[in-house]
């Protein structure tokens, strides 16, 4: 059931890394009551340790790229990153100039880019469901492993804490 949740009701982290506040006001719609991202159970958190995934605005200024870092690195896997913008994607208008690099994915691991200046609600919302594959496969890339190797995992961990046990007392002796 927790799996439906979180695949059905993502938390979001929205970030911007020196854009020009275009696609974040395009964002703020889709929280508004025109677009209603809510309904869908998509909430913005503001929290990277309860996020799920992380909406990136802006080219990623130098003075922005260490906190990015930072907030992604706070989120717990699996997580998405969605770049929304072309200043985002590429580093759009701003592409070239002395305190950027241009584009997120020097930075992070994009899974979901988001053209246009500004991204439109429309695109950010899909977007934001395209996020939703990648973090369900993602989840499952995790997952699996466990599924089939939990049991072995479990199996040596206390076959070598018996053993252990059992070479205490030769160590002290
Ligand atoms: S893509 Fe366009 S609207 Fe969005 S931050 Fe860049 S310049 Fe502004």
């Amino acid at each position: 059931m927790f799996k439906s949740y979180r695949k059905k009701s993502p938390w979001i982290l929205h970030y911007n890394a020196g854009s020009c506040n275009g696609c974040d006001i395009e964002i703020l719609a889709c929280l508004g009551p025109k677009y209603d991202i809510e309904r869908f159970g998509i909430l913005n958190s503001g929290n990277p340790k309860q996020s799920d995934i992380l909406l990136v605005t802006g080219p990623v200024t130098y003075r922005s790229r260490e906190r990015l870092v930072e907030l992604y690195a706070q989120m717990a896997e699996p997580k998405v990153v969605v770049a929304v913008g072309a200043c985002t994607c590429t580093g759009g208008v701003f592409r070239g100039m002395c305190n950027v690099e241009g584009g997120v994915d020097r930075y992070l691991p994009v899974d979901v880019y988001v053209p246009g200046c500004a991204a439109s609600p429309e695109q950010i919302i899909d977007g934001v469901i395209q996020g939703l594959a990648a973090l369900e496969a993602k989840t499952k890339a995790i997952e699996e492993p466990k599924r089939l190797f939990g049991g072995l995992h479990e199996t040596l961990f206390f076959t070598s804490r018996r053993h252990m046990r059992q070479r205490l007392p030769h160590a002290e002796d």
